[in-house]
């Protein structure tokens, strides 16, 4: 029986495999070119979770950070597939972004929010009703009430490179 509230996943030799215990705090499709980049495709999902509420239930994790940036991305070494990253810039130290794409079941979590859409690719029609940004958004404006409890999110304005 699928627990409401948590998600299994790994890469793609199951060598790594991770549970999440909790709902994500928000979940991001980043269409930012580095985002591009990393994952060759038109943008990423994260799914951002506390570290705490991450499992890992098999399999040893590498991890790379990208120069002159925030941002570390954690990969299987066997296969090389991406399932989390970490943006250390302050305020999301405590969290993974998790890649959703690295869930058994991705259809779960859709994205709340798209953001750094002012590079997305000009094909990609972003669909109603849900929240866009060209570059990224105060948390206050996006993010449920519980989750920014969760947090203990500040006000700052965030930075994301
Ligand atoms: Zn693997
Ligand atoms: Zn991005």
């Amino acid at each position: 029986m699928t627990v409401e509230s948590e998600y299994e996943g790994g890469c793609s030799c199951r060598s790594v495999r991770f549970r999440m215990n909790t709902n994500p705090l928000i979940v991001h499709a980043c269409h930012c070119r580095q985002c591009q980049r990393v994952t060759g495709s038109a943008f990423v999902m994260n799914a951002l979770v506390e570290k705490s509420q991450v499992d890992i239930l098999c399999g040893d994790i590498a991890q790379f950070r990208f120069p002159d940036t925030h941002h570390t991305a954690f990969f299987c070494p066997e296969c090389a597939t991406y399932v989390w990253s970490e943006y250390k810039s302050g305020r999301f130290d405590d969290c993974w972004f998790m890649r959703v794409g690295t869930l058994d079941e991705p259809d779960r979590l859709p994205p709340s929010v798209h953001i750094y859409t002012e590079s997305k690719q000009p094909w990609i029609i972003l669909p109603e009703g849900v929240p866009s940004f060209k570059q990224f958004y105060r948390i206050s404006d996006v993010w449920e009430e519980s989750s920014i409890i969760r947090i203990g999110a500040n006000w700052n304005p965030p930075v994301h490179k």
